[in-house]
């Protein structure tokens, strides 16, 4: 019997796969009390770390991201809430026109001057240029909304 221990990973080996140990290392561990020892001690370190649970996380991570495509899934309530708004005025536009219908067809028949031509085209420019920077506007900060 050799007196010198074998290294430790030739104890692990026996311990887990003697198979590929030589039969010096299997005699020697067979015969040693010490080297017994350490491999029982590898042993019970590996069935001990079998045992331990699985680790899991604290916070729930698919409910942060369900929440996260929660928020992307309300930006069409607010395209709703857009096109709700441009029909109301437009209705609200063409009933007024109805309503005070007599008095744009004055505006369009008896007194067509020049005038009354720049005072409709330069409102009515306005109203567009308004109109589109609103849409701007709006697109821009939906847009820093999403990140
Ligand atoms: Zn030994």
């Amino acid at each position: 019997m050799k007196i010198e221990h074998p290294y430790d990973k030739d104890i692990q080996e026996y311990t887990f796969d003697a198979s590929n140990c030589s039969n010096e290392i299997i005699e020697h561990i067979n015969s040693c009390e010490v080297c017994k020892k350490v491999s029982e001690s590898y042993l019970v370190l590996s069935r001990e770390l079998k045992s331990q649970p699985e680790p899991v996380l604290e916070f729930d991570l698919s409910e942060l991201i369900l929440d996260q495509l929660n928020f992307s899934k309300k930006e069409p309530i607010y395209n709703y809430l857009l096109s709700f708004i441009i029909i109301m005025s437009l209705g609200i536009t063409f009933f007024a026109i109805y309503v005070f219908r007599d008095t744009f067809s004055n505006i369009f028949s008896a007194n067509i001057t020049i005038s009354n031509y720049f005072i409709v085209s330069v409102t009515i420019f306005i109203s567009l240029f308004l109109g589109l920077d609103m849409y701007r506007s709006y697109y821009k900060k939906i847009n820093m909304l999403k990140y």
